[in-house]
């Protein structure tokens, strides 16, 4: 049994990481500040005896005792994590060294969840971990990006310098339920407008690609990836099957049986044109792929949005 640290433990992937943990035995410090996560995500387990929630902001130090950490806490969706550029990157940077020198000091494994986002508006396709990427460093979406890739040096001169033992992985577009309402990002966006009969918001002319992960995927590969020994990433986690935009709009409105249509606003500042992750380093060394196809994963989805939208549920 370990007592694991779960930064953004209230967030869309961090509740689920919680609750994995739990099930596995571990001892769970959840700690949040409540951004964009919800109380929600973990009511169902604030009444086990191995789960303790800490409200705090990892922008500030703190002074815990763990044995492991996920580092997940950020704000993900392109609306948040514009919303105050400044605290994103203080939440990047600043938050990031504080949890490597938790990590030094208690000689914890700690895992960074870092982003497809560091290969930018990519101009290899598909991309692998070797890319070093096409990022603007100057841009709106550069207090994310940017962010994380001193996310990751951060990591790794920790490890080279102080023997930090690290685990870095590039997440790909993750989905599922659990993604708030009003998130903003284009899976819950199309599945809510298409639940509620509103036009669907396609940015640009919808011909941008991405690959979907469905959740349980993502969460099998973040699990072994904690595991496996004498490998610190980073590692792409991601679907590898790969969608444009317009596609994913029409596959909603099918799947909902929605009379919605689809309307096209601006595409936003340096919207990456295409996207899809290269997993052979995450087979080869996780003997890991996902098996969840985009259509089951929408179906669970857009069953979890009926069931909050139904409620009336802010979610
Ligand atoms: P999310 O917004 O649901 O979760 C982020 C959590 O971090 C929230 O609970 C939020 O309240 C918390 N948080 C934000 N700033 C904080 C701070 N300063 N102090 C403490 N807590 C803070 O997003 P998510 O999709 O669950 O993403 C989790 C992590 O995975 C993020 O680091 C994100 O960058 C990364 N990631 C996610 C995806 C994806 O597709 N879901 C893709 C790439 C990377
Ligand atoms: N997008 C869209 N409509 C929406 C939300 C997003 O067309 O309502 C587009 C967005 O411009 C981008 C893609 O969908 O091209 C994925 O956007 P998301 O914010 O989910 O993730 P990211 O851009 O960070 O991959």
């Amino acid at each position: 049994m370990k007592r694991v640290l779960v930064t953004g433990g209230a967030g869309f992937i961090g509740s689920y990481i919680c609750e994995r943990l739990l099930d596995e035995g571990h001892e769970v410090l959840c700690l949040d500040n409540f951004f964009t996560g919800s109380r929600r995500n973990i009511h169902h387990l604030m009444d086990h005896l191995n789960f303790e929630l800490i409200r705090h902001d990892i922008t500030q130090p703190i002074l815990l005792e763990v044995d492991q950490i996920y580092h997940f806490a950020c704000p993900a969706s392109p609306v948040y994590y514009q919303y105050n550029p400044v605290k994103t990157i203080k939440t990047n940077v600043m938050g990031t060294i504080h949890m490597l020198g938790l990590a030094k000091r208690v000689k914890a494994r700690i895992m960074l969840a870092s982003t497809s986002e560091v290969y930018g508006n990519p101009l290899q396709h598909p991309q692998t971990e070797s890319y070093w990427g096409n990022v603007n460093p100057i841009g709106l979406r550069s207090c994310y990006d940017e962010g994380k890739r001193v996310a990751e040096t951060l990591m790794m001169d920790y490890h080279r310098q102080n023997g930090v033992d690290i685990k870095i992985v590039r997440i790909f577009n993750t989905y599922g339920p659990r993604m708030a309402v009003n998130d903003g990002r284009v899976v819950s966006n199309f599945i809510v407008q298409a639940l509620k009969g509103e036009d669907l918001t396609i940015y640009g002319d919808g011909s941008q690609t991405r690959a979907f992960c469905y959740i349980d995927d993502l969460l099998e590969g973040i699990f072994r990836m904690m595991a496996v020994e004498n490998f610190t990433g980073p590692v792409n986690l991601g679907n590898p099957a790969e969608f444009t935009i317009r596609e994913l709009a029409e596959k909603v409105i099918e799947l909902t049986g929605s009379r919605s249509r689809i309307k096209h606003l601006p595409l936003p500042a340096d919207d990456p044109t295409q996207r899809r992750p290269d997993i052979a380093l995450a087979r080869e060394k996780l003997g890991w792929e996902p098996k969840i196809p985009l259509e089951e994963g929408l179906k669970h989805t857009i069953l979890y949005f009926e069931r909050v939208l139904s409620k009336g549920d802010p979610a």
